[in-house]
């Protein structure tokens, strides 16, 4: 290589000009900064695992509210006959309130006609039970009076 001062022919390995002195080549601090290793690609396991949330059914209409307008009738001809009227207008109650728009009022009655339903069930069974309690004691007891003859 040849000095950029003097323009002396110096070898190729030389660090100064043997003429002048001049630095041949720039000093060298240190090892050039080598490139980063290349990061490990993150295997995306965990996106690999995670299923995208099941869809759910369109909802299309809303909650069915049912009325129970069918065991407001049964639990009024078989069981209890005014508390079976009140599951009725309940349950009657329960499509006026639909008809104009008033959702939590027909999920109210709703519930109201479910549970005057049930009321009266239980009244009718209770009813029935004691009917056939005292039926049947009155049975028994007149087996027990022809038993006695
Ligand atoms: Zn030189």
């Amino acid at each position: 290589m040849y000095c950029t001062k003097c323009g002396t022919r110096n070898d190729d390995t030389a660090l100064t000009c043997v003429q002048c002195g001049n630095a041949l080549r720039p000093p060298v601090f240190g090892t050039p900064a080598s490139p980063p290793p290349p990061q490990t690609p993150q295997a995306p396991i965990a996106q690999a695992y995670t299923q995208p949330p099941p869809v759910g059914q369109p909802f299309i209409g809303g909650p069915p509210i049912p009325n129970y307008l069918v065991q407001a009738i049964l639990v009024t001809i078989f069981c209890c006959l005014p508390l079976g009227i009140v599951s009725i207008i309940y349950a009657a109650q329960v499509n006026s309130k639909l008809a104009v728009g008033d959702v939590a009022g027909a999920m109210a009655s709703s519930r109201s006609a479910k549970l005057w339903a049930w009321i009266s069930l239980g009244a009718g069974l209770f009813w029935a039970v004691g009917i056939g309690l005292i039926g049947g004691l009155g049975m028994i007891a007149n087996i027990a009076k022809y038993a006695h003859h």
